[in-house]
């Protein structure tokens, strides 16, 4: 299966792509952990990724298309993976779809998940992650069980740059612009529900498991 789970950032995509990870037995794609991993390695894409990703811009697409498909041909996601964070453009979803046609695959669904902005801006502003392992904490729905050390690795905690509210208010922008559009593009292929995120992450990702016809 081939799934996009979509919305606005801190809609709760990281946080269910890991839990469907188990469910599913195909990997996560998540084009901003492999940006932020470059950026951490200090590579030379990942400086050019910095400027961008410190604004709330999205990356210019040319940047992630050879990223996202060199990640697409690795032999763990070749009978399918969770696309949480890509496509972020067009672009991307029309270079997305010519990928998978040219491996005999489509996207399946696109489950589309949606968040005020309030809650938005409370969750992202509140979210810390594990340096060690990636796992995703709110500081009040979902609290490491001692504070800033993760509770499955003993990893420590840290909050990403770009999580202030007012780059998270630009990330919206940018949402809205850019990325909200592939909604229009999948919606012609028949493939898009939409769930509400709000509410506990089981009830979350029971939604999801409906919306992909498994429960
Ligand atoms: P969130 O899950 O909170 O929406 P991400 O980790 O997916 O955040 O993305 C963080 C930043 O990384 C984005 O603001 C953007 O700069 C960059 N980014 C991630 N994925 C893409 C993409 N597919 N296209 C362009 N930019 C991207
Ligand atoms: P995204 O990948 O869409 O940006 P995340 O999965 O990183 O979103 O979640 C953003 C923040 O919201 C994190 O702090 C996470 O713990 C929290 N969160 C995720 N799902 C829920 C939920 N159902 N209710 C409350 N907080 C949530
Ligand atoms: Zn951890």
């Amino acid at each position: 299966m081939d799934l996009i789970l979509f919305g606005p950032p801190g809609a709760g995509k990281g946080t269910q792509a890991k839990r469907l990870v188990d469910l599913l037995k195909i990997p996560q794609i998540s084009t901003g952990d492999m940006m932020r991993a470059e950026r951490q390695a200090g590579t030379e894409i990942g400086k050019q990724f910095d400027h961008y990703m410190t604004q709330g811009l999205l990356v210019p697409d040319e940047l992630v298309l050879s990223l996202f498909g060199q990640r697409l041909s690795q032999p763990d996601a070749k009978s399918g993976a969770i696309l949480d964070g890509y496509p972020r453009t067009v672009a991307q979803a029309e270079a997305l779809d010519a990928l998978l046609a040219a491996r005999g695959r489509k996207i399946d669904r696109v489950v589309s998940m949606e968040v005020s902005l309030a809650e938005m801006i409370d969750r992202v502003v509140n979210r810390r992650t594990c340096e060690s392992c990636g796992h995703i904490y709110h500081l009040r729905y979902n609290p490491p069980p001692s504070p800033g050390l993760c509770g499955q690795c003993g990893g420590k905690l840290v909050q990403r740059k770009d999580d202030s509210e007012e780059v998270v208010r630009k990330r919206n922008q940018e949402y809205l612009e850019k990325t909200a559009p592939i909604l229009d593009h999948y919606t012609a292929k028949g493939v898009v529900k939409a769930v509400s995120g709000v509410g506990t992450l089981d009830d979350v990702t029971q939604r999801i498991k409906s919306a992909i016809g498994l429960a």
